[in-house]
């Protein structure tokens, strides 16, 4: 069995002039979240390399969050651990450079699974994690979409559903653990205290070391219709493969909620992965081995040594 980790940048179009940042970003958090699986444990690697996209303006996580309707930032986070089936998340928090480092504490240091809004940031000051002004997670870039979809003629539907950019990540270690990690400022112009995929189990993030470990993303109203993870980890349980349990997972969420927009990375116990999507386009990268693969449309895959760049 060989450890691997796969990430994604978020299902959708990406502008053009965007692809390359997109890209090299989920490049770069891969060989980042590599490097700490080689040395350990899935869950240290999935939360770094979440990290590392977080920290990258180019998603919508952290900085680079899309806004809400008021303009501002809430982001949602999920972590979850194969092994124990430990899970923590956070939602429509604020002020956080890094929601699923924080995730990760809600799992570590409560008895809880997820905590919400002004209690996430409550928990996060408690646990001497520092507040970030709100305006230094906001880019030019997700304040221009913004006022787009604000101004008379929007199309919100077209708005929400353009370019996602979460980020996720899931991984197998070589003790056969697996772990997901999944980040985000939720879709564009949404209702303040709305709540996505991306903070509840089973939608936004599973794992399980009897089965796998999927991270989400796409249209979370749909994602969660359908409790995207947790059904394509039970499809991989009846014996279908990862690729063929994440398409048929995405298959049945457009055929039952019209669910069109969805992408996830998944991984098996065993090592086998894949990175499916039912958008134009989805940012992903998987390293195993010494190979990085990644990849931005369907069923293309390019390759890289693993070998520093
Ligand atoms: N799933 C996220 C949400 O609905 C959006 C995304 O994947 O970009 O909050």
């Amino acid at each position: 069995m060989l450890p691997v980790l796969v990430v994604h940048g978020g299902a959708g179009t990406i502008p053009k002039d965007r692809v390359e940042m997109s890209c090299a970003g989920v490049r770069a958090a891969a060989r980042a979240g590599y490097a700490v699986l080689q040395r350990g444990r899935s869950m240290d690697a999935v939360v770094e390399a979440v990290t590392h996209m977080e920290n990258n303006p180019a998603f919508n996580a952290g900085c680079g969050s899309v806004l809400n309707v008021k303009g501002e930032v809430e982001m949602d986070a999920i972590v979850m651990d194969g092994k124990t089936l430990a899970s923590g998340a956070v939602s429509a928090v604020r002020n956080i450079a890094n929601p699923a480092q924080l995730a990760r504490l809600v799992m570590d240091k409560t008895s809880h699974l997820c905590l919400t809004a002004e209690g996430a940031n409550q928990f996060a000051r408690a646990m001497g994690v520092p507040e970030v002004p709100g305006e230094s997670l906001i880019t030019d870039y997700a304040r221009m979409r913004w006022q787009l979809n604000l101004a008379p003629g929007a199309n919100p539907v077209e708005c929400q559903m353009g370019k996602m950019g979460t980020v996720g990540a899931v991984a197998v270690d070589a003790d056969g653990n697996v772990a997901c990690a999944t980040s985000t400022g939720g879709i564009l112009n949404k209702m303040e205290g709305r709540v996505g995929d991306t903070a509840c189990i089973g939608c936004g993030g599973y794992a399980d070391n009897r089965a796998g470990a999927v991270s989400p993303t796409g249209h979370g109203e749909a994602i969660m219709k359908v409790t995207l993870a947790r059904l394509i980890l039970f499809h991989m349980e009846q014996g279908l493969s990862s690729a063929e349990g994440s398409d048929l997972g995405l298959a049945t969420m457009k055929e039952r909620v019209g669910g069109a927009l969805g992408g996830v990375v998944t991984v098996d116990p065993q090592g086998g992965w894949a990175a499916r999507f039912t958008t134009n386009q989805m940012v992903w990268a998987a390293a195993q081995g010494d190979t990085l693969h990644y990849g931005l449309r369907p069923d293309e895959v390019l390759t890289q040594s693993l070998a520093p760049e």
